[in-house]
């Protein structure tokens, strides 16, 4: 068997196109603040790919970059002036945040209704009553290439691998509330195999060169890899072996090209849904 690729960069290229038309159609131009503490290299491009595609969609995105010696009481300021800000609908704090910043006071400090990567206490309970509000853009990316892929979410064994706040636990809870029967594994799961070779749906987060190989795949299983891993020589793998698991899955995410692309697209998304909700009164 060979797994039929989903194409993550070619769906979210439709995605931003969208988004783009409904901006155009809207009559207001949604305000974007990208706040970057510190010049980490990987967090600089990944900023930039999220401020080039919110211009390309026709919503006004400015990058806030704050030296690494910002103090926690000076971003907070920061996040206060941007909730207050008519002109803002969407903030989004570049995680991870240098040391002395505590991550979840700042990310508890957003307005709910601005909170466009869904990282925000209110919205995790919203989604954690299965309500889902503002949702984290990964796992939103991931439910839409499944749906998009046409595969079957109702009734289905779901095994998600890794149960962080941004990508598994989201995950874990959009998957559940989609009527999949959803299993979340972590580095404490005893026998990690057999609970990915039972899954009909299965998602690598963990953030390990390859480490789901073909042998951990049910046969003909959806198989979506959201790991991103730097090699040495600089080119980028997932977390599955991605030749080996075509062989085995029905249908597979790659990496480059699959979920990035998406989770791109879905912060674009929920930027113009924060800012007609906020518009809506
Ligand atoms: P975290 O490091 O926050 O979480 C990793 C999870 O994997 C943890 O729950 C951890 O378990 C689990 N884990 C780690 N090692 C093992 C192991 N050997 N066996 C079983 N479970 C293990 O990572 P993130 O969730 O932030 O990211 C995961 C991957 O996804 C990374 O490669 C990241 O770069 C990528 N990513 C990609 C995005 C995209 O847009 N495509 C967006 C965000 C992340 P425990 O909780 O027990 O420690």
């Amino acid at each position: 068997m060979t797994a039929r690729v989903i194409d993550g960069k070619s769906l979210a290229a439709a995605l931003r196109a969208e988004v783009g038309r409904k901006v155009a159609a809207t009559g207001f131009t949604p305000g974007l603040a990208v706040v970057l503490v510190g010049e980490d290299p990987a967090s600089s491009v990944y900023v930039r790919t999220k401020d080039r595609a919110a211009r390309e969609a026709g919503i006004d995105a400015r990058t806030i970059r704050l030296p690494a010696d910002t103090s926690q009481d000076a971003l907070l300021a920061t996040i206060a002036g941007l909730n207050d800000d008519p002109a803002i609908d969407g903030i989004l704090v570049q995680l991870p945040l240098p040391r002395g910043i505590d991550q979840r006071v700042v990310i508890e400090a957003i307005d709910p209704a601005k909170d466009v990567d869904g990282f925000h206490p209110v919205n995790v309970g919203y989604l954690a009553d299965g309500r889902p509000n503002l949702v984290p853009c990964t796992p939103l990316g991931v439910m839409k290439m499944l749906r998009h892929a046409g595969v079957t979410l109702s009734g289905a064994r779901a095994l998600v691998l890794g149960r962080s706040a941004i990508v598994g636990r989201p995950m874990g809870a959009l998957l559940l509330a989609a009527d999949a029967t959803v299993t979340i594994a972590h580095s404490r799961t005893l026998d990690l195999a057999g609970e990915c070779r039972r899954a009909d749906i299965l998602v690598a987060a963990v953030g390990r060169v390859e480490m789901v190989t073909a042998d951990w795949i049910k046969p003909g299983a959806t198989v979506i890899d959201v790991g991103i891993n730097r090699l040495p020589d600089g080119r980028l793998a997932g977390d599955v072996a991605f030749e080996q698991a075509a062989a085995v899955a029905g249908a597979i995410t790659p990496v480059p090209g699959g979920v990035g692309p998406m989770t791109v697209a879905c912060l674009l998304e929920n930027t113009l849904t924060a800012a007609s909700r906020r518009r809506a009164g």
